[in-house]
Formats: structure tokens, sequence, C-alpha cells
């Protein structure tokens, strides 16, 4: 097919479950694409001779190659393909922000729609799973060194895969019950549905990484016992941002208020989702107010919708264009009926003589002048003040570091917010100790926290070859 004919096919759109049936389940919202759709998609591909989507892509995927093995139909191997450098194909196909990544820098995107590469990711990752294609890697013999991972997210999971390969052992040490980290505890089934998650982990498994759950590393066993007394050669510590933050206004201790990181781990550990079979009925008929903009706030947002509340809406400070939320996401909340009282800002919530929230005091924001952020500053208007009737609140105004392990570690350097400071291969200031993902970072993507992963894992695998 020439150039003029690729430029000829549309970009093809993905079919999704209809907005009003959609909010009342909790399956997933896109539908994934069929082989056929997937080989007309991929066939737009231009096969640039330097493909500029592979710059845009942080762990290096071989877009145009995987896209070229969509267009031959041998999808198991286009799978294949992704995994080489991405262990987490079928998660990244759903969750990546795409548009300001590989799809960004896609060069068709400067005369027509970008190759649509997150979703012909998912399809084939799918494809391969589905139909029992996925195949254990081969292992380099075992080298006798042992590492051990703290903490089962993205940079987690993709550190132990990488290093597995290399001939190490490697075991996870998980907080929580469940592996994933936000995969599992954060981003809701119908986003990501748990048994993908459990599917890529369950692959780390099989090609040999041990997973301890339930083990809060700081305090059942600090990371001075793993190094002395468990005698692991190297340790990476991949433990995320999950401590949430408050706004600090009166009345955030009342009944009925949340963190959007407990809420959402009610919804997902707990499994608020699958209500009535488990009875955590945590939005029944209640009016829903969300505070906050991103990701975790559309995903509050519409858990609660799905969970029987009779209204939800989105209270944030800035204007639309400024929500740091994927477009995407905004969309599909509004599609769903979600209310959004932008310019707004919480400054009191009030409660009844149970101390239960009845209501939100807010005031109205105008925008100033950009501030460090680069985007322009709220202002509040002065007597604007109004009321929002609910008896639900959730704060989902950004989280921080969590102390608990780096305060069992005094010589741990940490930056003046509590992050581990590690240089870009996740060398931190001590000796046999990596760090990566969020701890590092701050809240970022799954994909950047991947990133870190695959490069400390090489700097490890370098550190334990210069030791021997
Ligand atoms: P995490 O995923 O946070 O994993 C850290 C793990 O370490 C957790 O399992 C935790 O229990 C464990 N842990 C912590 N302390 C200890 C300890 N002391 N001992 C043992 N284990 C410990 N990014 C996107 O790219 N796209 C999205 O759509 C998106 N949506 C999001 C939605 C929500 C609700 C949230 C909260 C985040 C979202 N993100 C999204 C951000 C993304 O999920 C994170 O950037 C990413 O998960 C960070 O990976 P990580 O491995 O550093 O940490
Ligand atoms: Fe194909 Fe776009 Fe990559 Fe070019 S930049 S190789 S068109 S995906």
């Amino acid at each position: 097919m020439d150039v003029k004919d690729k430029l000829k096919i549309p970009r093809q759109e993905m079919p999704e479950q209809d907005p009003r049936v959609r909010a009342k389940n909790f399956l997933e919202v896109p539908l994934g694409y069929s082989p056929k759709t997937a080989q007309l998609e991929a066939q737009r591909c231009l096969n640039c001779k330097v493909p500029k989507c592979m710059g845009g892509c942080p762990v290096g995927v071989k877009i145009p190659e995987f896209l070229k093995l969509i267009v031959d139909g041998d999808f198991a191997a286009a799978a294949r393909k992704i995994k080489e450098t991405n262990a987490l194909p079928a998660v990244c196909g759903r969750v990546c922000p795409q548009e300001s990544q590989c799809e960004e820098t896609c060069i068709l995107g400067k005369k027509k729609d970008p190759i649509a590469i997150g979703r012909l990711e998912r399809f084939v990752a799918d494809y391969e799973r589905e139909n029992n294609l996925i195949k254990i890697p081969k292992k380099l013999p075992p080298n006798g060194k042992k590492v051990a991972v703290v903490g089962s997210g993205p940079s987690g999971l993709t550190v132990a895969g990488d290093l597995i390969k290399l001939g190490y052992k490697v075991t996870i040490f998980e907080a929580l019950h469940k592996p994933g980290g936000v995969l599992i505890y954060g981003i809701p089934e119908f986003r990501l549905p748990k048994a993908i998650v459990e599917s890529e982990v369950n692959y780390l498994v099989k090609q040999g990484v041990k997973l301890e759950l339930n083990k809060v590393i700081g305090a059942s066993r600090t990371v001075e016992d793993l190094m002395k007394k468990d005698g692991y050669d190297a340790i990476y510590l991949g433990v995320g941002a999950g401590l949430p933050r408050f706004m600090n206004i009166e009345g955030e201790n009342l009944s009925y208020v949340y963190s959007a990181n407990e809420y959402l781990t009610r919804i997902n550990l707990m499994k608020a989702y699958l209500y009535p079979q488990h009875y955590t009925p945590i939005a029944l008929g209640r009016n829903v107010t969300v505070v906050g903009g991103g990701n975790v706030t559309m995903d509050s947002a519409r858990c609660a919708l799905r969970t029987g509340a009779k209204s939800v809406t989105v209270v944030y400070r800035r204007a639309r264009e400024q929500m740091p939320a994927r477009a995407e996401e905004i969309h599909h909340a509004e599609q769903e009926g979600i209310i959004f009282n932008l310019l707004s800002n919480p400054v009191e919530l009030i409660g009844d003589e149970h101390g239960t929230v009845k209501t939100m005091k807010c005031i109205k924001m105008e925008l100033g002048e950009p501030d460090e952020s680069g985007r322009r500053r709220p202002i509040p208007i002065e007597g604007s003040e109004f009321i929002i009737e609910t008896d639900l609140v959730i704060m989902s105004i950004g989280a921080s570091a969590n102390p608990l392990l780096t305060s069992t570690m005094p010589a741990l350097e940490l930056n003046k917010w509590g992050y581990i400071v590690a240089d870009e291969k996740g060398k931190t200031s001590m000796k046999g100790i990596f760090a990566g993902g969020d701890i590092v970072t701050g809240a970022a993507t799954v994909i950047s926290a991947m990133g870190a992963g695959k490069k400390a894992a090489c700097a490890i695998d370098n550190y334990l070859k210069s030791k021997k």
C-alpha cells in the first residue's frame, strides 16, 4: 500500500459501552479492537526511517516493528516484540497517556490523526493472553545473587522482571495483601480489570519471582534486616507515594470524608465494586462531592456513581483546560453524568449533630498570573461563598511520600518533601540501595515508574557484576 492510500484510512475508533449502561456497572468502558480493525489501523503506519514515536516512549517500545507484525497478522509475535522492552503491555495499552507520549510524536500526527498505538498495544496483549499464547522468556543461568524489591507497583514489577531474566533470585516484598500497587488498589476495574494485572504478575511469578505479601518493610522487617540477616545483595525501593494529602480546612475529620486513596482502596481491595455480593456500599444513595482535577479525581467520581450515588459533583479550583486528568477520562466522566463545579474551592466542611458531613462551603475562584507549575494561579473571589449539599466527600488533591520506610533509614538521603534522592540510574546515597518510581519523582505515571525500574535493573546488574 502506498503512502497516499495509507493517508486515506481514518484512525479506527474503539467501540465503548453506552454511557447510560456503563454508569451502573464496573465492566470495562472501551471494548477493544477486533483483529480486522487492528490490522486496518496498523496499516496506517508510514514505517518512517526515523520513527519519532519511539522517542516518545519512556521504555523504547519498538513501535514500527510491532505494528508491522500486526499488519502481517502475527498478533502473538507483536505482543512479544513489545514485551522485549515493556513487561506490562496490557496495562500500558489501557492507562498510559499516549496522547502526550508516543502518539504525540508520531509523524502521521502532523497531517492526520496519529496511529492509535495504545489501542493496538492493548489489542495484541489481550490477544496473546486470551488465546493462551503467553510464552515464558528464556533466563540466564542462576548467578547466586539475591535482590529484594520493596513494593509491587509498576516500577517494582519492572525491576523484578528484568533481573529474573538475568539470573538473579528476586523477591518482592509488598505491604498489601495483593500485588500490583496502584494498578490493583487505585485504578478501578472499569479502566483496568484486576484479572489483567493478576495475569501480568503471574507472568513474573512463572519466571521465578517470589512474592512476599503483607510484609511492611520498615515495620515487620527493616532494609538493614534484608541486607544483613537475609543476605540480599541489593535492594530496590519502589514504594510509591501513597500518603494522602488533605486541605487542612475545618471539618475534614467528619464522618464520610475520605481521602481518594482510602476510598479507592475500599472500592478495589475491599470489593465495594462487587456490591451486593460484597457488602461495602460506600456511596449508596449519597450526594458525593470529589475535590480535585486529576485522574484520581475522575476515578473516584466514576466509582461513586457506579456504587449507587444519587449525584456526583467534582469541585476543582481551576478551569477545565487546567485539569491534569487525561482528556479522555474527563470526557468519559461527563458522558456518564458527573457534574463539574469548576473555579470553585472548598473552605469548610460542615457536619450534623452526629459528626457526619452534610454540606461543603466553597468559594468561587478566578485565574491570575501563572504560578510555578506554569498554570494560571487560582485566586478566591471575596464574598462569593456558596454551599453544596453533600453527605460524602472525597479529597483527591494529591499524595506525598510515606515516611514509614524512609524514617527507618537515617543514612538515606531524602529531599525536602521526603522523596528519596536517586540519580537517573536509581542509585541512592546508600551502597546497594536503589530506588525509582513515584517515591523518587513524586506522583507521576505508570510508564515513567516502569522506565525508572528498567534503568535501575540495569544499574543493579552492573553494580553486582562489579562487586564480583
Ligand atoms: P505504586 O504503584 O504506588 O506501588 C508502590 C507499592 O509499594 C504499593 O503496592 C505499596 O503498597 C507498596 N509499599 C509501600 N510502602 C511499602 C513498604 N514499606 N513495604 C512494602 N511495600 C510497600 N498513571 C498513568 O500512567 N495512567 C493512569 O491512568 C493513572 N491513573 C491513576 C489513578 C489513580 C487512582 C492513582 C492513585 C494513580 C494513577 N496513575 C496513573 C499514577 C500511577 O499509577 C503511578 O505513577 C504508578 O503506579 C507509580 O508506580 P510505583 O511502582 O512507583 O508505585
Ligand atoms: Fe508509524 Fe507514527 Fe512511528 Fe512513523 S512515527 S513509524 S507513522 S507509528
